[in-house]
């Protein structure tokens, strides 16, 4: 665990970035929260709504446990307390997609209360970003203004849905730590199962709160930027508020209370509403629904149904395998990712901590980077994890050098090929026999006596140089450590 500071360097002085981030998660349910309608993205407009999430009168709300059970391994997954008693609350305003009136939501006891999710960053720290809490709530229908010149339609499809909004600290320090944050905690509900982490189809959506202050100053005004569905667009949409609310306070201005929105074609944001009076949404207990009130054996059911969370197995490949925190990271947060890694350890001939170390660094390198030039997700990785695996067993045995094995990945790559089928079609196999290299290396020493005299005489530079002449006539395939051992043993004699 570490804190290092992340100063940005103004005109004026040094500023500290404080972001705290308000994630919305849509729960993976059949169901709605309150309604048996069907939760399924990209039916026909208004074909997926109950009398309930029409918000007709008389109506009565039911919930629905499976949303709750989610909610509540959620809370597990951030190692957060989970309330026995939680309140549904009305949050009341007015808006067209709002057909209540009204929202379900939980505002003084949701069910799940304080807990953290640790982040890893880039130069190996670890760090942990407290939670606030995560409440229950439905999420509203849409209105949509681009379908003719001048009329809204309403789409309640969504309308009624269950979302966990999540609601951070403000420890967040710098693009890096959020894009992390919102990187971790997708990685985490899909893992668990409970929100299917979809950023485009809205599955998953960010409020962004941004301040400066001077470092050991109290926060800041902050702005909140709404709805950002995208790691990059958060990026961007922090990037630009930094700058912009730099630009004011270096002015000797003030930074409004206010909400935003990302434009993300102009990549700015831009003012939406003022916050500070519109607060008054008059919260007060939901009439038709009771108290929620959880039983200590539903809860340790839940708790029985988790299946081994990132963190745990992070620290399972720290301690089995000596990976890097920040490696055992990587490989751990994304469930695919773990598949991919665990799969290929399988197929490992011998698996100790080289071999292994070998693998994840296979993985976070090579693999990822084609990955992302073919924006491709891993699961649709064109090396499989048996092959990957299966080229790592032909560098730690020596057939291959890891320089060629860089050639060979590229063509796995792009054929789907099995490295030994490319080994063996282009004769790629590394040469470690002795005698074969001796015989390479006494032709080398002999057409260049002069060299040898040099280096004999104390310029031990040269060592490089005849190890260069020997790969090059054996045409990169000489087992470096054997063509260093002969090497040496010829020129001391
Ligand atoms: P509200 O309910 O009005 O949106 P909260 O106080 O509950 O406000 O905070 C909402 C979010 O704003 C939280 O994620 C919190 O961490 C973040 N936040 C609060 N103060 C600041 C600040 N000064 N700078 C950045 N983020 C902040
Ligand atoms: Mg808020």
């Amino acid at each position: 665990m570490s804190e290092k500071n992340n100063y940005i360097q103004g005109k004026t002085g040094p500023w500290e970035v404080v972001i705290g981030l308000e994630v919305h998660a849509q729960i993976t349910s059949k169901a709605k929260l309150f309604s048996g309608a069907s939760t399924v993205f990209g039916g026909d407009p208004n074909t997926q709504v109950s009398f309930i999430d029409a918000g007709f009168p008389g109506m009565l709300p039911l919930i629905n446990n499976f949303c709750v059970e989610q909610a509540i391994k959620t809370g597990f997954g951030l190692n957060a307390q989970i309330n026995k008693i939680s309140i549904f609350d009305r949050k009341n305003y007015f808006y067209a997609d709002l057909p209540q009136g009204y929202q379900i939501s939980q505002h003084l006891y949701p069910i799940v209360g304080k807990g953290y999710l640790e982040i890893e960053l880039e130069d190996g720290t670890v760090k942990r970003i407290n939670i606030t809490r995560l409440h229950l709530e439905q999420d509203a229908g849409k209105s949509i203004h681009d379908q003719h010149p001048n009329k809204s339609y309403i789409d309640l499809n969504r309308s009624g849905i269950a979302l966990m909004e999540i609601v951070s600290e403000p420890d967040i320090r710098s693009v890096e730590e959020a894009q992390a944050y919102i990187k971790k905690l997708r990685g985490l509900l899909r893992y668990l199962g409970t929100c299917d982490g979809n950023m485009e189809q809205g599955s998953l959506r960010a409020d962004v709160n941004v301040s400066l202050r001077r470092p050991g100053e109290d926060y800041g005004t902050r702005a909140e930027i709404k709805n950002v569905n995208s790691v990059r667009f958060m990026g961007q949409a922090i990037t630009y508020e930094i700058q912009r609310q730099m630009e004011i306070l270096e002015n000797g201005g003030q930074i409004d209370q206010e909400t935003r929105l990302f434009d993300a074609s102009k990549g700015i944001t831009r003012s939406m509403r003022n916050k500070e009076n519109a607060h008054d949404y008059r919260y007060f207990p939901d009439p038709d629904l009771p108290p929620l009130v959880l039983s200590d054996e539903e809860i340790e059911r839940i708790r029985a149904l988790l299946p081994e969370l990132p963190d745990a197995k992070k620290a399972r490949f720290i301690r089995d395998y000596q990976l890097s925190a920040y490696d055992a990271g990587v490989l751990s947060s994304e469930l695919e990712t773990v598949s991919y890694f665990e799969t290929a350890l399988k197929h490992l001939k011998e698996a100790n901590e080289k071999s292994i170390k070998q693998l994840a660094n296979w993985i976070i390198g090579e693999l990822f980077a084609a990955l992302n030039r073919d924006s491709l997700l891993i699961e649709a990785s064109k090396v499989s994890p048996q092959s990957l695996a299966e080229l790592i067993n032909f560098i730690y045995e020596g057939t291959i050098s890891g320089r060629l094995a860089k050639d060979i990945f590229t063509e796995m790559w792009e054929t789907g090929e099995h490295p030994d089928k490319i080994i063996n079609a282009k004769g790629l196999v590394q040469v470690s026999d002795e005698g074969e290299i001796a015989t390479v290396i006494e032709k080398i020493l002999n057409e260049n006596q002069d060299k040898v005299m040099e280096y004999q005489s104390g310029k031990d530079k040269l060592f490089g140089f005849f190890v260069g002449q020997v790969m090059k006539v054996m045409q990169g395939k000489g087992n470096p450590t054997i063509i260093n051992k002969v090497l040496l043993e010829k020129l001391k004699s």
